[in-house]
């Protein structure tokens, strides 16, 4: 815990230099921790009673840490299946990371600008999905994002400021209208492109993850993965669960959205992977357009049927910014979200406005 703490306390310029020191996955883990505890602070959990216990289980996945939290009547059911969730959890995290050279994204990213790569049907559906997103946001949302997020650094952890003509370059290989997705192949044309799913595979892990765990009985459930929150069913007393929108800057709650049917709770924010110079943030959401990071938003909250659309859906709202982003928001069945401002003012879609509870943070 102690090097836990020592990062928390650096700087942010110092986290990233930490991050080349030790390596990508300890420090993105790290970031992450505080949303997990924050997270974790927030849920009352209930005890006892005829659904049963509440437990708890965490796991490192994803560079995260995945916390769940289920009710059962017996306590050895209830481990057996937080160890199914989490061994199915990564046999899905080895298929579509970007950062594994043994996945299958990195087989298709290998044969960039060469051939056709044969893939699972999970990996085929969540690119699949990703396309749809894409189209849907107009490009702010493109799963072949790579090769900017590489030039930033944000790929292997060493972040800098790219020169305008390596962006240039970049931006070049960036465009999911690109990608050739049939039969399950899929075939990136020209080398140099690459995806990345970090805005959208985190969201289909979780999907899969509730799915396991109706299928084995379970009724009570959440699935926090890092702020992306996939819940399966009320608590099991009925009450809803309590999930916080963790305030941009402070760190403390700005709101808490209570939620108990199935469905999914996802925050993007521009303080989960950054580094500053010269007083300006950088962080990991960028605009394809402009090859930079997104800077309308300090934070966006997505609410929808699933964790996978909610995940998509903050990181294109994250880049078209308000007035485009609650719009598509508006258009959209069952969706509703929470957009905070550089001024941090909360901007709320029409459904939401009866639920959320300001803190007074
Ligand atoms: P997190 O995974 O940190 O919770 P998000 O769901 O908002 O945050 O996803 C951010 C991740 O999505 C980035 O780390 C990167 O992998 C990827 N990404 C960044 N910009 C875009 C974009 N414009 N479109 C799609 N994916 C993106
Ligand atoms: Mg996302």
């Amino acid at each position: 815990m102690s090097r836990v703490d020592d990062e928390r306390r650096a700087t942010p310029a110092k986290r990233c230099a930490l991050q080349q020191k030790r390596g990508l996955l300890t420090a993105l883990a790290v970031v992450v921790l505080a949303a997990a505890v924050f997270a974790a602070a927030v849920f009352s959990g209930g005890r006892g009673g005829a659904g049963g216990k509440q437990y708890s289980y965490t796991e490192l996945l994803m560079d995260t840490d995945i916390e769940l939290q289920l009710f059962s009547r017996s306590s050895g059911k209830s481990r057996r299946v937080a160890q199914d969730l989490f061994a199915e959890m990564r046999r899905l995290e080895l298929l579509l990371s970007s950062s594994d050279p043994d996945s299958e994204v990195s087989a298709i990213n290998d044969a960039a600008g060469k051939e056709p790569v044969a893939v699972s049907p999970e990996t085929a559906a969540v690119i699949g999905e990703a396309l749809t997103y894409s189209a849907l946001s107009s490009g702010a949302f493109d799963p072949t994002i790579a090769p900017l997020l590489e030039r930033w650094g944000f790929r292997e952890g060493d972040c800098r400021i790219p020169d305008p003509v390596e962006l240039q370059e970049a931006r070049a290989a960036v465009d999911y209208r690109l990608v050739e997705a049939e039969a399950g192949e899929i075939f990136l044309p020209c080398s140099g492109m690459a995806l990345d799913l970090g805005g959208i595979a985190k969201g289909y892990i979780v999907d899969r993850g509730l799915d396991l765990l109706a299928q084995s009985g379970i009724e009570h459930a959440l699935i926090n993965a890092g702020g992306d929150v996939g819940i399966l069913g009320p608590k099991a007393d009925g009450t809803p669960w309590r999930v916080g929108i963790k305030h941009p800057r402070s760190g403390g709650v700005i709101a808490v959205i209570p939620w108990g049917d199935r469905g999914a709770i996802v925050t993007s924010g521009d303080y989960e992977r950054f580094f500053e110079e010269d007083g300006v943030r950088y962080h990991h959401i960028l605009d394809p357009r402009t090859g930079r990071p997104a800077s309308a938003l300090l934070s966006v909250t997505v609410v929808a049927p699933t964790t996978m659309e909610a995940d998509a859906l903050s990181t294109a709202l994250f880049v078209l910014g308000p007035q485009r982003g609650l719009a598509l928001v508006e258009s959209l069945p069952g969706v509703e979200a929470v957009l905070i401002t550089p001024q941090l003012e909360l901007l709320i879609s029409s459904g939401l406005g009866d639920l959320l509870e300001r803190t007074g943070e």
